[in-house]
């Protein structure tokens, strides 16, 4: 169980924080990889790691997943290298805050184009690949935030976007069902990322864990490998749809 030998996996948002941890998870258990980004020397770095601890291919692919042009040419480019896709992990996203009656058209269209668009145009070009081979695993990043809301947090366009890659999923997961494609969305809590380094060590947020968490912590980087590798398994053929929360019980309490 969980042999991922033959498999080719692209991950999006691979040049930091839970897209590279997802991309070691899988190289680890012996998928070739695809990782996906702007930043290129990031991702040149990051290949070395995954080629020398894990002794699989890895490909790098600079793209801006809000580009559809460049969505599709980045899946061509997976394709003719590696031969087919099997596992999509739409992970690349920004952070968005900002009072929702005061946020610019210009603000709001950026994370709706990141993080809703993005996994969108990743799903759309992946997924014919999968169609014609009868055989794939999407995995799109949400949040606990896509789940629920929370008092002056003002998340309005991540929220509307996270929310929408869970509608997104469970659409995809109904029509692509019988085309042997599971499509699911995980939903983070707090990982100590570039996203969340501002103030994730802050005593208000250490606070914020120990009272609002029931496991009263933020997450550590490791454990998000076992969701990915649940959802990305061939074995895991009959579970499509859902949206699997690795946030230490936020959305439990
Ligand atoms: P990071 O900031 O470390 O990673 C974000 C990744 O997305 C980077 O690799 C970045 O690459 C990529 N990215 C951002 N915008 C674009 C773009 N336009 N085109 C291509 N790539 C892009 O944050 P995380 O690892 O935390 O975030 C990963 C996902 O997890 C996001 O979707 C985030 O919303 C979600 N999440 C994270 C939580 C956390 O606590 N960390 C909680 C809940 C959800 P580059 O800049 O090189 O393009």
């Amino acid at each position: 169980m969980f042999d991922f030998h033959g498999r080719v996996a692209l991950v999006t948002g691979g040049s930091s924080g839970l897209g590279f941890e997802f991309a070691k998870a899988l190289a680890g258990q012996g998928a070739d990889v695809a990782i996906v980004a702007r930043r290129a020397d990031r991702l040149a770095e990051n290949k070395s790691e995954i080629e020398r601890t894990y002794g699989v291919r890895c490909l790098t692919v600079q793209c801006d997943v809000c580009d559809p042009d460049q969505v599709r040419s980045t899946v061509a480019k997976v394709i003719a290298e590696f031969g087919k896709i099997d596992i999509l992990v739409a992970n690349a996203g920004i952070g968005g805050r900002g009072e929702a009656a005061e946020m610019s058209d210009e603000d709001w269209m950026k994370v709706i184009s990141t993080n809703l668009c993005g996994v969108y145009y990743f799903c759309r070009e992946a997924g014919r690949n999968m169609i014609q081979n009868h055989y794939g695993r999407i995995i799109n990043i949400s949040s606990l935030y896509g789940l629920v809301g929370k008092k002056n947090m003002c998340s309005a366009s991540y929220s509307a976007a996270k929310g929408g890659v869970i509608g997104l999923t469970k659409a995809l997961a109904c029509e692509w069902g019988e085309h042997g494609i599971t499509v699911n969305a995980i939903s983070p809590g707090y990982y100590p990322t570039e996203l969340m380094t501002p103030w994730i060590d802050s005593d208000k947020y250490l606070e914020f864990f120990r009272t609002r968490c029931p496991v009263g912590r933020k997450g550590n980087m490791n454990e998000a490998d076992s969701t990915i590798l649940f959802l990305a398994a061939e074995e895991s053929s009959y579970v499509t749809g859902i949206t699997v929360p690795m946030d230490g019980g936020w959305t439990a309490g």
